[in-house]
């Protein structure tokens, strides 16, 4: 076993995808941060995990919805890091409106970024994987991979496309000692859940309140937000050596929404 493992974890300048890409230098990985913000407010966030952590921490800006830039995102790691052991497969957006006003180029860039960037991250490092004989790929689905809610279309047909992605994945891992998981959240308040509370309050004609009072943590029996954090932790463990037997799960971390 090496002494320290390098993953990628595609958008993980914000949200649940820095809780993960700090849960896996926190467990001692190496990791490659990718997605937008601000220059500064990036590195300062890579620099500072890098220290309190002491593993190598790199940055790669690559567009999601652009295949020779995850290409290029997969080879910096690989230059970066020698190798790539994990691959978190999170940048995701959103979009909330009627199927019948629902703009054709949101489709188009939600199916980009929340599915098929997925298909080639892992297409441009899962040989490597095998060969090594042990890898790590998280699909950041979705309570909405396992149900529906309306006014999302693009978002649940992407997420639910994610969980079959998982399972060719964990079939065509599982001789080779590479798993591939889905992690399920049901809502955590990040900027991409902020975003959608007006739009949702528009869709539904009713206020912000009760969007989140109802929409969001309605469906959630706790009637909490689940943490980044937690999401973390759960991604964490899925790349020890202990999960070595879980491959091909969509594991919710939903509060119990869809346990109802
Ligand atoms: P967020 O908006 O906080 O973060 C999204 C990340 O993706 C950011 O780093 C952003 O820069 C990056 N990104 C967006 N477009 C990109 C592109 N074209 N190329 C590269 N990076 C891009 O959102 P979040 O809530 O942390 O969501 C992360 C993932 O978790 C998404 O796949 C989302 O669908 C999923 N998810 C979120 C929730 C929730 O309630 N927040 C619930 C279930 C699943």
């Amino acid at each position: 076993m090496p002494d320290r493992r390098s993953a990628i974890v595609t958008g993980s300048t914000s949200g649940i995808g820095l809780g993960m890409a700090e849960a896996l230098a926190e467990a001692g990985n190496n990791v490659m941060l990718n997605g937008f913000g601000d220059a500064e407010e990036i590195e300062r966030t890579r620099a500072a995990l890098a220290a309190r952590c002491g593993v190598e921490v790199g940055y790669n800006g690559a567009d999601m919805t652009r295949p020779d830039e995850i290409a290029a995102l997969v080879a910096a790691a690989e230059s970066a890091f020698g190798q790539v052991d994990i691959v978190v497969n999170n940048a995701g957006i959103q979009h909330v409106e009627p199927v019948e006003d629902f703009p054709v180029e949101k489709w188009d860039a939600i199916l980009a970024i929340n599915l098929s960037s997925a298909f080639h991250t892992v297409r441009h490092s899962f040989a490597g994987m095998k060969e090594r004989g042990w890898g790590r790929v998280i699909n950041l689905s979705s309570a909405h991979g396992l149900v529906a809610s309306p006014y999302k279309t693009a978002y649940v047909a992407a997420k639910h496309g994610m969980l079959g992605l998982t399972k060719v994945l964990a079939l065509e891992g599982a001789e080779h000692g590479v798993t591939a998981n889905a992690i399920c959240p049901g809502y955590v308040l990040t900027p991409l859940v902020e975003k959608q509370i007006p739009d949702t309050a528009k869709a539904r004609g009713i206020s912000e309140d009760e969007v989140v009072k109802t929409v969001m943590l309605g469906p959630q029996p706790t009637k909490q937000f689940v943490k980044t954090q937690e999401v973390g932790a759960l991604a964490a463990f899925l790349c020890s050596d202990a999960a070595a037997s879980i491959t091909g799960a969509a594991l919710p971390i939903d509060g119990g929404w869809t346990a109802q």
